[in-house]
């Protein structure tokens, strides 16, 4: 089956956000397709991202940010580390975000990525967001009171307004010509388990796994109920989330490429235009360049 990009967005990005449910995403699905033609295609994919990221910098009036979110082991690293393995790396900024610094829990939630933000002409991955602070944050209610927000602002609607407040900055980057892409990595609980066996195991993987990781696995059930609530809040046209299958993690980085591309394409990218005066100075310089006399090698 020839893989379109048409049929990414229909079967993964959350169109009808009131209705969605996270059970129906299977997590091991690979859209009929088998791991070489995968690869083949992600190669291709690569290559295009890489052009349409050239357009996107010469024209300077885009910005895109893509926010990647999903469960330790996930594949966030490996999207990031794959997907964008050809875009060049002036036009592409990566950002991770941990716990929260003491400078960081003296400010709002949405500080710290804020400034953080891809310029225009630039491509920002946010490895992890502000949307931790819907999900880990309502995980552990504990980790809110960290946060300093004074006790008389929270209420039982505070992950409600979050989403509101999310959605009204979403929009508010839209309108200024952020595009913004969201994608959920959709891991199965006992293929975590596999990879986190594997980190166990392996001496080479074994920095990546953090005690922690076990304590967020036993909750998983509350993440799952707080990553459905999230992608129904906050699934909006103008920066909607992909929920994408991350059982395999060939099909995850594919799905996040055609979908990336797919959305840069929609922006008819092109370079800018020389023309009329500044043209024909161009033509000058180079008959001028051209008739240098070349000095001659001693
Ligand atoms: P990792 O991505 O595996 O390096 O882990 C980063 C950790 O930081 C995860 O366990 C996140 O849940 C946690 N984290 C990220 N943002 C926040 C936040 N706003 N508040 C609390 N923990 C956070
Ligand atoms: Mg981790």
């Amino acid at each position: 089956m020839k893989f379109k990009s048409a049929d990414i967005l229909k079967h993964y990005r959350v169109d009808a956000p009131d209705r969605f449910q996270l059970k129906s995403v299977d997590c091991a699905d690979t859209g009929a397709i088998d791991k070489d033609a995968a690869q083949s295609m992600l190669a291709d994919d690569v290559q295009r991202l890489s052009d349409l990221q050239r357009r996107l910098y010469a024209e300077d009036r885009w910005a895109v940010l893509i926010v990647l979110q999903g469960m330790d082991a996930a594949g966030k690293d490996g999207v990031v580390a794959h997907v964008m393995s050809g875009v060049n790396p002036q036009g592409c900024e990566v950002r991770s975000f941990k716990a929260p610094s003491v400078e960081e829990l003296d400010h709002d939630f949405l500080w710290r990525t804020s400034t953080r933000l891809p310029a225009r002409g630039r491509i920002g991955i946010f490895n992890r967001s502000y949307y931790e602070d819907v999900l880990v944050v309502r995980v552990h209610p504990e980790l809110l009171r960290r946060e300093k927000v004074p006790g008389t602002l929270i209420g039982k609607n505070i992950w409600e307004e979050r989403f509101q407040d999310i959605r009204a900055f979403e929009r508010h980057l839209a309108r200024n010509g952020t595009l913004v892409l969201k994608f959920f990595l959709h891991v199965s609980k006992e293929e975590q388990r596999r990879r986190f066996l594997d980190r166990l195991e392996d001496p080479a993987k074994r920095w990546k796994f953090s005690m922690d990781d076990i304590n967020e696995r036993r909750r998983w059930d509350d993440y799952m109920a707080a990553y459905q609530e999230m992608i129904r809040a906050t699934s909006r046209p103008g920066a909607p989330w992909f929920v994408v299958p991350a059982d395999h993690k060939w099909f995850t980085r594919l799905v996040v490429a055609a979908a990336v591309i797919e959305a840069l394409e929609g922006l008819g990218l092109a370079f800018p235009k020389i023309e009329g005066a500044a043209l024909e100075e161009m033509h000058k310089v180079r008959v001028a360049l051209l008739a240098e006399q070349p000095r001659k090698a001693r």
